[in-house]
């Protein structure tokens, strides 16, 4: 069943940056699928606290590296809202390391989850929203996809890769007026980035501009701000104090 509110799919909203888009989505009154990869306590907690702005939310535990996964996370939203309105392919990892003791497996893992995972949900999306002639998909890329980052081949490669993808599917969604965007947070504190070196830390946090980490606030701001503007597409916006003007 159909009905008038507007309903969206999270991928990895149950932490960090993904935990405050599905908050930033539920105060505009957007129904939820949460999709995490193992962390249910996490994922329940965003969920009580989305439901308490007065939304439907449901977490769904789902693989995105894996055409299963997606389709599980379509499936539930289609029987609780009848279609998907918003998509935001937010699910991330990084195994990072220098390119000569890089595995495969971890190049593997991190292309599987960060740029197959967005391709099958945006394929899973599209139909739908083709059907209906709107529909919103936002990409959490980066500003190492933009630039690069020792250490990070993999991450990179997933990362400006979801950018290709972003331009591509907003040129091909266009003319049924469905718009896809990315973001590209700078660093932002969350577990991700609490795993990082303390030395690192203090060489990134010399490259903000502006003189600070990021919060996952910051880039659930402009996840809404893309989610509400009909008239952007294939757009990258940088959410990184400046670091990568
Ligand atoms: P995070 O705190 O590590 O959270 C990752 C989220 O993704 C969790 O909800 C996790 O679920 C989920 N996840 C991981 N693998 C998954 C899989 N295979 N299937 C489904 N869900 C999966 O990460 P974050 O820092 O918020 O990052 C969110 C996104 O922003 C990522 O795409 C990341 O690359 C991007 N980004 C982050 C930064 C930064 O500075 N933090 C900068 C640029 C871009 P569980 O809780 O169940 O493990």
């Amino acid at each position: 069943m159909e009905n008038n509110r507007r309903s969206a799919i999270v991928t990895g909203g149950s932490r960090g940056i993904g935990r405050a888009v599905c908050l930033a989505l539920a105060a505009e009154g957007v129904d939820l699928v949460i999709g995490y990869a193992g962390n249910e306590a996490a994922a329940e907690e965003t969920a009580a606290a989305c439901r308490a702005l007065g939304v439907t939310a449901e977490p769904v535990r789902a693989d995105v590296a894996t055409e299963a996964g997606c389709k599980a996370l379509f499936d539930r939203a289609d029987e609780l809202f009848g279609k998907t309105d918003i998509l935001v392919n937010n699910a991330g990892i990084t195994r990072d390391n220098l390119i000569v003791r890089m595995s495969e497996a971890d190049f593997d893992a991190v292309l599987d989850t960060n740029l197959r995972g967005t391709f099958l949900c945006m394929k899973l999306a599209a139909r739908g929203m083709m059907r209906r002639r709107s529909g919103r998909i936002v990409n959490l890329s980066s500003v190492v996809g933009l630039r690069g980052n020792a250490g990070q081949v993999n991450y990179a490669a997933s990362k400006a890769g979801v950018i290709g993808m972003t331009k591509s599917l907003a040129r091909e969604l266009a003319p049924r007026g469905v718009t896809v965007n990315a973001v590209a947070p700078g660093f932002i504190d969350t577990d991700m980035t609490a795993a990082l070196p303390e030395a690192v830390r203090a060489e990134l946090l010399k490259s903000i501009p502006l003189g600070t980490m990021g919060k996952p606030e910051d880039v659930a701001q402009a996840v809404v701000f893309l989610v509400n503007a009909p008239y952007i597409t294939g757009q990258v916006l940088a959410i990184d104090g400046g670091m990568a003007m």
